[in-house]
């Protein structure tokens, strides 16, 4: 495993900064506020190690490379600053951005960019970036074999095989898992049928993951559909490794070194990958649905998923990041619950879908306590209670700590499950769900 995933490692010595890194845009996040201000998060490598590399196979490669992750912080209004060219990227999801090349050396003051070296740590070191010239040539050649590109598209046959099995569905969960995202369809037994999305907080919202949630429940085999490649979304299948060989049904989009070593981890531990078609809008079944978002950006060119309520013929919305807008037939259906998308953070469009005003609506806000980007913001909120979603019907996964805030979505027709889902004994999991 290479370092920079393994969650147990944190508090080792830190490694040498490397002098330069090659940079490439990997998250944005629109902070709080009258400014226009984004926290802007790099996926880097160490470029002379990569210069040099010698690795005979991907997965030595991928047990070695030196990775990281650059933190800056960035007014739009700052034409001085070094990513100013950046910015139709980060606004528009402009795809195509440029690996940058910057000499990195110990930084001065807090207020500087930060890079960190542990996915899973919040330990980070201030640094000072200089901009050089961007990546081209053999060095831009190389990190781009670093992709999704040379897996093939799944079949049409392999994802019906693997989505065959998630059916019989008594309830959706959302679980409480920090600053990050993990939801769940559960079977009459409330064990887990299929994961969606199984991530967490990561970095500086590390501690935001709640110490009392070590085993998923992993009892049916369940196979985990990620809506997009953020950390955030993925991070958890680290800290319970089952998940690492298990079915993962991904969207093919362009993910950086840290997403393609974990890929490699994937592979490594036997983990199947079905990499969405690209010319597939929708798969239905007779009780869900995976539909293909329509953005631009990571977040909102995912998968988003639809539950159909058979008995009441009500529908749950899992959208991942993606807003609305971005996920076919949403905006002007209705739904029974929500689960906010992005964690209830900024929201370029007030369009919110309708709740269907029966007596299970709920909305679900997945985010970690005290996150730095104040998630949920109250500007969000706000857009979703003019829609009709009234503050009752709210739920936080994390407004039960210091305890587990593990909600569950029941479909109608069935009573929701108040045992712990797996079997008592040393299958049992974490993942009681304790907010309806
Ligand atoms: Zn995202
Ligand atoms: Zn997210």
């Amino acid at each position: 495993m290479n370092p920079f995933l393994e969650s147990g490692q944190t508090e080792g010595p830190k490694p040498e900064l490397p002098l330069r890194v090659f940079a490439h845009l990997d998250q944005s996040e629109r902070l709080e506020g009258d400014e226009e201000t984004y926290r802007l998060y790099f996926d880097c490598v160490d470029a002379r190690w990569i210069t040099n590399e010698s690795q005979t196979s991907d997965s030595s490669f991928a047990e070695n490379v030196p990775i990281f992750i650059l933190q800056v912080e960035f007014q739009a209004d700052d034409t001085n600053h070094p990513f100013h060219d950046l910015l139709p990227f980060i606004r528009f999801h402009r795809r195509n951005a440029p690996w940058l090349s910057l000499a990195i050396s110990k930084g001065a003051t807090d207020e500087s960019p930060r890079l960190y070296w542990n996915l899973f740590s919040e330990v980070s070191e201030s640094v000072h970036v200089v901009r050089e010239e961007d990546v081209a040539g053999d060095s831009l050649l190389r990190l781009r074999h670093y992709s999704l590109a040379g897996d093939r598209a799944a079949t049409d046959d392999e994802l019906v095989d693997t989505l065959i099995w998630v059916r019989e569905i008594n309830m959706a969960a959302v679980y409480d898992v920090g600053q990050g995202s993990c939801g769940a369809l559960l079977d009459r037994k409330g064990s887990v049928l299929t994961y969606l999305d199984f991530g967490g907080g990561v970095q500086g919202h590390a501690r935001t993951f709640p110490g009392s949630l070590s085993q998923f429940c992993f009892y049916n085999n369940p196979p985990i559909i990620l809506s997009h490649w953020d950390w955030d979304h993925w991070s958890s299948a680290l800290r319970d490794k089952r998940a690492l060989s298990a079915t993962w049904i991904v969207p093919r989009q362009r993910i950086g070194l840290v997403h393609w070593t974990f890929v490699q981890s994937l592979k490594a531990a036997g983990g199947n990958i079905l990499i969405w078609p690209s010319q597939l809008s929708a798969i239905e079944t007779s009780e869900f649905e995976i539909r293909k978002c329509t953005g631009k950006g990571t977040n909102h060119s995912g998968l988003a998923v639809v539950v159909n309520d058979c008995e009441s013929g009500e529908q749950i919305l899992f959208p991942g990041d993606a807003r609305y807008s971005a996920i076919p037939g949403v905006l002007g259906s209705v739904f029974s619950a929500i689960v906010v998308p992005h964690h209830g953070g900024w929201m370029s469009s007030k369009r919110v879908p309708s709740c269907s005003g029966s007596p299970g609506n709920r909305l679900v806000y997945s985010f970690g306590p005290g996150n730095t980007y104040n998630h949920a913001l109250p500007a969000t909120e706000a857009n979703h209670r003019s829609a009709g979603w009234a503050p009752a019907l709210e739920r936080r996964t994390s407004g039960l700590r210091p305890n587990l805030g593990h909600v569950g979505l029941p479909l109608s027709g069935v009573p929701p499950i108040h045992s712990l889902p797996c079997r008592a004994g040393a299958g049992a999991c974490d993942l009681q769900i304790v907010q309806f």
